[in-house]
C-alpha cells in the first residue's frame, strides 16, 4: 500500500511516515467501527428476511403508483430496521432539506411553536423556519420558533427543555454538527432530551434531523425516544447507490401526516410511483448502507488523525467519539482551503480533472467551496469536502465509499496543504 501511495499518488516519504502513524493510531477506532457495521448489517439482513422481500418488490411501478407493493415493502422494512412504526422512504424527496421541510410543514400548524434545542439549525433550514426571509416559510404560516443553545459539554440543555416544552408542539434536535463548531449529539443525549421534553409536555412531538447520523451507532433515534426522524438518501442510508431521495420514519400517525404534505391532503402515502430501476437502487443502497457508512467513518477517523498530527484543530479530536461522519478541519487560510478541496477533487473517481471554485450556493449566507467528484451529484456519502469561505477556513470533510481510495485522496490533500 505504502509503495503504491508513493508510486501512483506521488506521496513523499515524510507524508508516508505521517500516514503510518495515523494508521497505527486509529486501529482501536477501526475495531469499534467494524463492530457497529456488523451489528447493523446483521439487523439489516434480518429485516429483509423477516419482511420476506421478494424479487417482485424490486420492480417498481408507473403512473399514480397505487398499490406499489415494492415501495410499501421497502418502507415497512426500513421502519422495522430503525425501530419505527412506519416510514416514508421515497425518491420524491428532492433533498434532505425538502424532507425535513415536509416533516415540519406536515406536523406544525398556525400558532404552534417549534422548539429547537440543538442551537442554530443547519443553514438550509433557515429559510424553511423563517430565520432568513424566504417565501412560504413556517413563519409566513404563523409558526413560532424558539431556540435553546447547547450546553458547555455539547449536550442539550435539559432544564431549559423542561421549562420551554409546555409551550411548544415540537422539540427539534439536529443530530449532526452540520457546519457548526460543535460535536454531534449522541443517541444517549437525544434520548435524555426527549425524556425531559415528554416529562414536561407528554403531547410534544420529538423530531430529529438525522442527516449523517444513520448507522453511525447501532441504533437510530426512532428507537430511542424520538417520535420522528428524517434524513437524506444521498447521505448514509442510500449507501452511495440511491440516486436521490429522503426518508421520514417514526410514529405511524405522524408519518402519515407528513405523507399528506408530501403528496396531497386526503391522498397521502397511497400515491407516488417508483419508475424505472429506482426502487431496486433504493433497496440495494439501503442494504449496503451499514458497510458504506463504516467506510466513511474509517475515512473520518483517518482524516482527524492525519490533520490533527499536522497541527490543525480538528473536530472530533483524533480518537474522539463520533455521532456523524463529518470531520471539521480548520486550515486557517483561504489558500490552504482551496488546496485541500482541489486535491480531494483531483483524487475523486468522477470529474477528477475539474477544479472546485467557491460559489454562492442557495441556502447559504456566504460562498461555499465544494469538492465532490461523485457518481451522484452532490452526494456527501461519497468523499467530499465543503467549506463556507469564511474565517477560520474550516473544511467539513465527509463520506468515502471506500477507505483505501479515501486514504489516498486525504493523504494527497494533506500533502497539497502541508507538503
Ligand atoms: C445535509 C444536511 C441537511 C440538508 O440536506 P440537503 O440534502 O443538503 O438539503 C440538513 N441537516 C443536516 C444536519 C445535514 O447534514
Amino acid at each position: 500500500m505504502t509503495q503504491l501511495l508513493r508510486e501512483l499518488y506521488g506521496i513523499n516519504p515524510a507524508m508516508l511516515e505521517r500516514d503510518a502513524a495515523a494508521m497505527a493510531a486509529i486501529g482501536p477506532q477501526f475495531d469499534k467501527i467494524k463492530a457497529i457495521r456488523d451489528e447493523n448489517q446483521l439487523r439489516m439482513l434480518r429485516a429483509f428476511t423477516q419482511g420476506r422481500v421478494a424479487a417482485s418488490h424490486l420492480a417498481g411501478s408507473s403512473g399514480y403508483g397505487y398499490g406499489d407493493a415494492g415501495r410499501d415493502k421497502l418502507e415497512a422494512v426500513f421502519a422495522a430496521l430503525v425501530g419505527a412504526e412506519a416510514a416514508l422512504l421515497r425518491h420524491h424527496f428532492a433533498s434532505g432539506t425538502h424532507t425535513l421541510a415536509v416533516a415540519l410543514f406536515g406536523l406544525l400548524r398556525p400558532g404552534h411553536t417549534l422548539l429547537c434545542a440543538s442551537g442554530t439549525p443547519y443553514d438550509t433550514l433557515h429559510g424553511v423556519i423563517g430565520l432568513k426571509k424566504a417565501e412560504g416559510s413556517l413563519e409566513d404560516f404563523g409558526v413560532r420558533y424558539r431556540q435553546l443553545e447547547l450546553e458547555e459539554d455539547g449536550g442539550p440543555n435539559l432544564a431549559a427543555i423542561g421549562k420551554e416544552a409546555p409551550g411548544a408542539q415540537m422539540l427539534y434536535l439536529q443530530r449532526s454538527r452540520g457546519y457548526a463548531a460543535r460535536p454531534a449529539l449522541s443517541l444517549a443525549q437525544i434520548e435524555a432530551a426527549a425524556r425531559a421534553a415528554k416529562a414536561a409536555n407528554p403531547d410534544i412531538i420529538v423530531m430529529v434531523d438525522n442527516c449523517y447520523g444513520e448507522f453511525v451507532e447501532a441504533a437510530e433515534p426512532a428507537a430511542r425516544g424520538a417520535d420522528l426522524m428524517a434524513g437524506s438518501l444521498i447521505k448514509n442510508p442510500g449507501g452511495g447507490i440511491a440516486p436521490t431521495g429522503g426518508y421520514i420514519a417514526g410514529k405511524a400517525r405522524l408519518v402519515e401526516a407528513c405523507a399528506q404534505r408530501l403528496t396531497a391532503p386526503g391522498v397521502g402515502s397511497e400515491i407516488g410511483c417508483t419508475p424505472g430501476d429506482i426502487l431496486r437502487q433504493l433497496w440495494l443502497g439501503l442494504y449496503f448502507a451499514p458497510g458504506v457508512t463504516a467506510e466513511a467513518m474509517k475515512t473520518a477517523a483517518y482524516a482527524a488523525a492525519l490533520f490533527g498530527a499536522l497541527g490543525c484543530p480538528v473536530s472530533p479530536a483524533p480518537g474522539g467519539e463520533r455521532g456523524d461522519i463529518i470531520t471539521a478541519v480548520t486550515l486557517g487560510s483561504a489558500e490552504k482551503l482551496r488546496a485541500l478541496c482541489a486535491a480531494i477533487q483531483a483524487h475523486s473517481p468522477v470529474d477528477s480533472h475539474l477544479s472546485p471554485e467557491p460559489w454562492p450556493m442557495p441556502g447559504y449566507d456566504c460562498e461555499v467551496i465544494m469538492a465532490a467528484g461523485a457518481f451522484t451529484g452532490g452526494s456527501s456519502i461519497e468523499l467530499s469536502c465543503d467549506a463556507p469561505m469564511r474565517a477560520p477556513y474550516t473544511a467539513y470533510m465527509q463520506g468515502g465509499l471506500n477507505f483505501a481510495a479515501s486514504r489516498a485522496a486525504i493523504l494527497a490533500a494533506a500533502q497539497a496543504c502541508f507538503g
